[in-house]
């Protein structure tokens, strides 16, 4: 056995086994990473899906026996459960061990699990910028965080042996692993995620609520661009409605910055103004080639969707 396929952790538990728990299960999985995985989640149903699927060791309705004695432990419930789940599960974290999560939002994640975590237990926020529209324990896959990238935001102090063990624990789930200010990371995020996250919400929404065209046509010739909205616009609403609600600043400060620039676009259009137009245009198109020769997506025509169906 090599260094590297040892198991870094003797029992990891996952608060939270869907898309993104299970996903994490399989890929821990796959590379070994834990002698004994426990899972925790609340419906009888879900716990149900998760043991057909067989990704656990151990399922539990409650946090107390899943976190029982775990070297690593990883909140993977919507975010504004957090606070909660740490509560509850306080008195039953190991000493020694790492306290994670994978939060979409960081700030909001130290101020409602940080005041919980006991003297001893190493809380490092975490969040993998991996994910699908996809959620639940079926949609998790081992792959989904190859060659993404996972941003570590540890406090200043934190124990720098648990930052490099999770560092670790990461790269062998298939990550590139980046350490951030927890503050700027809500703030990056808010431009790559939770504001076109937004953006397709409320795109989608409109559509919906359109008089003059039908439901029927905007369905009908989505292909013309609507549909690949509608693709972030199938994200799971509790999860999206906790990130807005605890990334607040961060959103609101982008999206002042993107009404404004949406401003000068109606004002290009009103005025027949096509050097603006052009200009813009090529410039997000080199940003769409730098995405692909970054190896954050594929240079397929169409997403890669096949030619004819
Ligand atoms: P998901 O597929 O909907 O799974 C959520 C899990 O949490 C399920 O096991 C669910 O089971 C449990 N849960 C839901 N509500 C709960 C509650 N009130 N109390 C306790 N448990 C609850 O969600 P996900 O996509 O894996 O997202 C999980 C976390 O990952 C979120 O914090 C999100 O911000 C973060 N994240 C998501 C993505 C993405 O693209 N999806 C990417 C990066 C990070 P029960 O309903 O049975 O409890």
């Amino acid at each position: 056995m090599t260094a590297d396929s040892r198991p870094l952790f003797a029992k990891v538990a996952l608060l939270g086994v869907g898309l993104i728990g299970s996903s994490l299960a399989h890929a821990m999985r796959r590379a070994g990473l834990a002698a004994h995985i426990a899972g925790y989640a609340r419906r009888r149903e879900t716990l149900e899906k998760a043991r057909a699927l067989g990704f656990a060791d151990t399922l539990h309705d409650t946090p107390g026996p899943a976190v029982k004695e775990a070297d690593l432990v990883v909140l993977a419930t919507p975010v504004g459960t957090f606070g909660e789940l740490a509560k509850e599960m306080a008195p039953s974290l190991k000493p020694g061990s790492i306290l994670s999560d994978v939060g979409s939002v960081k700030m909001a994640v130290i101020r409602d699990v940080g005041p919980h975590v006991p003297e001893g237990v190493h809380f490092i926020p975490a969040h993998p910028i991996a994910g699908t529209e996809q959620s639940g324990p079926e949609a998790g896959f081992a792959e989904l965080f190859d060659g993404r990238w996972c941003i570590l935001t540890p406090l200043p102090g934190t124990d720098a042996k648990a930052v490099a063990d999770l560092k670790s624990f990461w790269q062998r789930c298939g990550s590139q692993v980046e350490t951030m200010d927890a503050r700027h990371h809500d703030l990056v995020l808010a431009i790559t995620s939770h504001v076109p996250h937004l953006i397709a919400y409320n795109i989608v929404g409109t559509a919906a609520d359109l008089e003059t065209v039908t439901q029927g046509e905007v369905i009908k010739y989505s292909a013309g661009g609507f549909r690949d909205f509608t693709r972030i616009a199938a994200s799971d609403p509790v999860m999206w409605r906790d990130v807005f609600l605890n990334n607040r600043d961060a959103v609101l400060e982008t999206l002042g910055r993107f009404a404004e620039d949406l401003s000068a676009l109606q004002r290009a259009i009103r005025w027949g103004d096509g050097d603006m137009l052009f200009n813009l245009f090529t410039r997000t198109r080199a940003i769409r080639r730098s995405i692909i020769d970054a190896g954050q997506d594929i240079g397929e025509p169409n997403f890669g969707r096949p030619r004819k169906r």
